[in-house]
Parts: C-alpha cells; structure tokens; sequence
C-alpha cells in the first residue's frame, strides 16, 4: 500500500451552501480529468454535510489554498462539520457569479463547479463537473498534502511528552499505552493514525 503514499495531492476548501447557509470542507480529492470538455472530478466522503449539500444543489466552489493558509484554516474546515456549526463565522470571503462564497485570503486560485455527472463510490460521491468561472488570486504556491505535514500542522513540543502523536493533526495523547478504540478529539481519525513519539 505505501506506494499510495507517492501520489502527490494538493488541499482544498470546497464551499457550498444549503440554501441557509455557507458551508466549506477541506478535501486533498480535486483532479482535472478532461480538458475536452474541460470537467474536474471533486470526490467527497459521504458522511460529510457538504455531500448532501451538492449533490441536492449541484453547485460548489474549489478555493486552492496556498502555502500561506495557518493551520486554523485546516481546524476550521477540516476538524468540525457543518451539521452543528456555521464554519464561515468570522471567516472574509467574496462571492463568485454563482452566489457561492470563496475565501478571500490564504487562496491561489478559486474555481466554480456545476456538477454535470455523480459517480456513487460506495463510501464517497464524485462529482464530474464543469467550470463556470475561474481566477487566478495569487502566485503563491498550492498547498499540498506534503507539504501541510512538513511545516502547517503543529510538531509534539519541545518537552519530551510520553505518548503518541495524530499523524493528521499533531494532538498529543498522554499515556504508555494508546486505546484500540481511541478517536482524535481533533480530527476524528482512529488509533491507526497516531504514532509513538520518539
Ligand atoms: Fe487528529
């Protein structure tokens, strides 16, 4: 499997909007598949809000975060659902053509999407969609997945804590031995995600 591990992804927020209101996922899952017709294939987990949103409104907006995006963007859009919280709270955006918000900081480029085909994967939707508008926002570089672990998401601090560390979002568990059933209180992700720290 660790071949997987060489694919190179970049990271993403997707906003949408349920008709109440904006909504916004981070998701590394935004390819380009054809360039005639131009069509981008955006792949979301089922169990987050923002699948039901889309595949009901057929509408979303691809924001590219560059390398300039804080680690709060990643807890913002990517540790919460937007089932129990409004994710755009105190965060500055700007609306596209389609009425949907795009980030107006920490972004390269933004992109809208109106979804012409839905692929069920079982656990994930694609969506295969065209572009209605376009815009480049900066230089800066993409984010990618890569780079996040590298240099966004927080080390284990200096003081030699006993424990493990999430892999996917650096929290700290203090203790000897980590619970099989453990789950991030960050990120959600499983006791397979956490690593010894050394
Ligand atoms: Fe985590």
């Amino acid at each position: 499997m660790s071949a997987l591990f060489k694919i190179a992804y970049g990271l993403y927020v997707v906003t949408c909007n349920d008709g109440n209101k904006d909504n916004g996922l981070i998701v590394n899952t935004v390819a380009q598949v054809t360039s005639v017709p131009n069509r981008v294939s955006v792949t979301i987990n089922k169990d987050n809000y923002s699948h039901d949103v889309i595949k009901k409104t057929g509408m979303l907006n691809v924001n590219c975060l560059s390398v300039k995006a804080p680690f709060s963007v990643f807890e913002n859009f990517g540790f919460r659902s937007g089932r129990d919280c409004n994710k755009l709270v105190g965060i500055k955006v700007n609306r596209s053509a389609n009425g949907l918000a795009y980030l107006s900081e920490n972004i390269n480029a933004y992109m809208s999407l109106k979804v012409e085909d839905y692929i069920d994967l079982g656990t994930h939707g694609m969506f295969i969609c065209s572009m209605t508008q376009q815009k480049v926002i900066s230089d800066d570089e993409t984010m990618t997945y890569s780079y996040y672990h590298a240099n966004v998401k927080p080390k284990p601090t200096d003081q030699k804590k006993k424990g493990f560390v999430c892999k996917i979002c650096g929290y700290v568990y203090e203790g000897d031995t980590l619970p099989d059933d453990f789950v991030c209180p960050i990120c959600k992700h499983g006791a397979e995600d956490f690593e010894p720290i050394s």
